[in-house]
């Protein structure tokens, strides 16, 4: 069986027993070199914490000699040491490797390596995001978001929910909206052209084709054979706004079901999260600590009042009615059939309700054609789920499942039903009431973390202006 060549430093510092004969590697956060022990604090990237590496500088030194040989590790250096395991005298540490060894890996040049001790700025972290993996708070971020990415998974499968993936190229638009990226192999210096426009069936899929901004439509045609099924992959959207949510290239969580209405679906969304919050309070106490620290002070504690409370569940024209009696100026005026601002969004959950809030019953108008009418004739069954100093977080809804329903609703958008042929089958052939959503998982990740900028809980992230990496 495959096994890794070093125990982590997580399994290390978690360890029961002094150990000997132990080899372990990492990146050198800090030096200390005194005249007879030397200090290294090595970094794996399995934890928050650092293993304490103790040179004893009196004990045999290596063929080079103990100095000359400290003096080629600085910070951002990789090293393997050698040594035991020993109970650590220092606070705040259980544990120490006393090394009996120390072979420089790959060395770091101190003058050039951009990490230094010192704090560095998000935003100039972003410029080297190659490198900043290796600092506390980006490891922290890619620990926390590996462990909501698999709660999801952990949690739809245990509900016997199917993984499917849906396609990136698509040359429907699931939204009629959402700004898309165009895929093409055109030669954009000479297109061909039919009449006066361009001759698309020249092109590369025989049509004009664009990169996804969401995988429901073809989850509807899976959740309508298999029950319930889930995405969860990259989505793009060409938007060109620049704020701390969003993103041109996204992950998205898009759970799509049968037989559950609007309220079933609320009912989804909100043991989802609690589900993935818990699991992250479990799993990343040290992660969790540090934000809480230096992030965003009180996460934790929210975190913890998020799963034990039900979220607050409001209507439209409920969220209309309190925002217009609460006094508060808006940027944008609020009144009985705009689309809520995130000034709004946030009012409801930072001021009046202090925690997630889902909001159902929209005007049909400022949503999208396949959600569910209600008998009203005004409103449809689409759901926001919100959440303190973000906004939206989830955005979904039961999906029409009448034909004739929706054929009038294409109708009266001015969309060609023969676009939505296949979709439209899902209706003609066994209709089943269903319903789904989609949640942006760096916003998940955001939410969790407390970090400020969505650019921050990427990896490399992607936005206007800016694919670099
Ligand atoms: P918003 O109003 O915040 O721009 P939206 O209503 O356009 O979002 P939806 O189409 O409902 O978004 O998409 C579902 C979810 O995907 C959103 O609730 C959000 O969590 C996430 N999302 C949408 N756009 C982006 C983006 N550009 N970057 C990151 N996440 C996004
Ligand atoms: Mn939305």
């Amino acid at each position: 069986m495959f096994q890794t060549p070093y125990p982590s430093v997580a399994s290390l510092l978690a360890s029961e027993t002094p150990r000997q004969g132990i080899k372990a590697a990492g990146w050198v956060r800090t030096k200390r070199d005194g005249k007879e022990t030397a200090f290294l604090e090595l970094n794996d990237g399995s934890t928050q914490g650092n293993l304490q590496v103790v040179i004893d500088k009196t004990q045999t030194p290596p063929a080079e000699g103990w100095d000359p040989l400290l003096a080629s590790i600085g910070t951002g250096a990789s090293v393997e040491v050698a040594g035991s395991l020993k109970e650590s005298p220092a606070a705040g540490q259980k544990w120490e490797l006393s090394a009996m060894s120390v072979v420089l890996l790959g060395a770091a040049d101190a003058e050039t390596y951009p990490l230094q001790k010192k704090k560095h700025s998000l935003e100039f972290l972003r410029e080297i995001a190659h490198l900043r993996a290796r600092t506390n708070t980006f490891g922290a971020v890619a620990r926390v978001r590996n462990t909501l990415s698999f709660a999801t998974h952990e949690y739809f499968q245990k509900l016997g929910f199917y993984y499917v993936n849906t396609p990136i190229v698509t040359a429907s638009d699931a939204e009629g909206a959402g700004q898309m990226f165009q895929v093409t192999t055109l030669p954009l210096d000479n297109v061909p052209r039919a009449g006066g426009a361009v001759d698309y069936t020249k092109d590369f899929f025989g049509k004009k084709s664009h990169l996804t901004v969401s995988g429901q439509l073809n989850g509807e045609a899976y959740a309508t054979a298999l029950g319930g099924v889930y995405t969860f992959g990259p989505t793009f959207r060409a938007e060109n706004s620049n704020t701390t949510r969003h993103l041109a290239e996204f992950w998205m969580i898009e759970p799509e079901v049968s037989f559950i209405d609007i309220h079933g679906n609320m009912d989804l969304a909100e043991d989802f999260l609690k589900f993935v919050f818990a699991r992250v309070l479990e799993r990343n106490p040290e992660e969790m600590a540090f934000f809480n620290q230096w992030v965003e002070k009180g996460v934790v504690e929210t975190l913890q009042t998020v799963v034990r409370k039900p979220f607050a569940r409001i209507t439209y024209s409920e969220a209309v009615e309190i925002l217009t009696k609460s006094g508060q100026k808006f940027e944008f005026p609020i009144y009985w059939g705009i689309d809520l601002q995130s000034e709004h969004e946030r009012y409801l959950t930072d001021v009046v309700y202090q925690g997630p809030v889902i909001v159902t019953g929209y005007p049909k108008e400022i949503k999208a054609f396949y959600m569910k009418l209600n008998d009203d004739g005004k409103t449809v069954r689409a759901m926001d789920v919100l959440v303190p100093r973000l906004g939206e977080i989830i955005g979904g809804s039961q999906r029409e499942e009448d034909l004739v329903a929706l054929e009038q609703r294409l109708g009266e958008l001015g969309m060609n039903p023969e676009d939505y042929r296949w979709y439209l089958d899902l209706r003609r052939f066994g209709t089943v009431v269903h319903s789904g959503f989609g949640l942006g998982f760096e916003r998940l990740v955001q939410y969790v973390t407390g970090m400020g900028n969505i650019r921050d809980v990427i990896p490399f992230p992607r936005t206007a202006g800016n694919a670099d990496f």
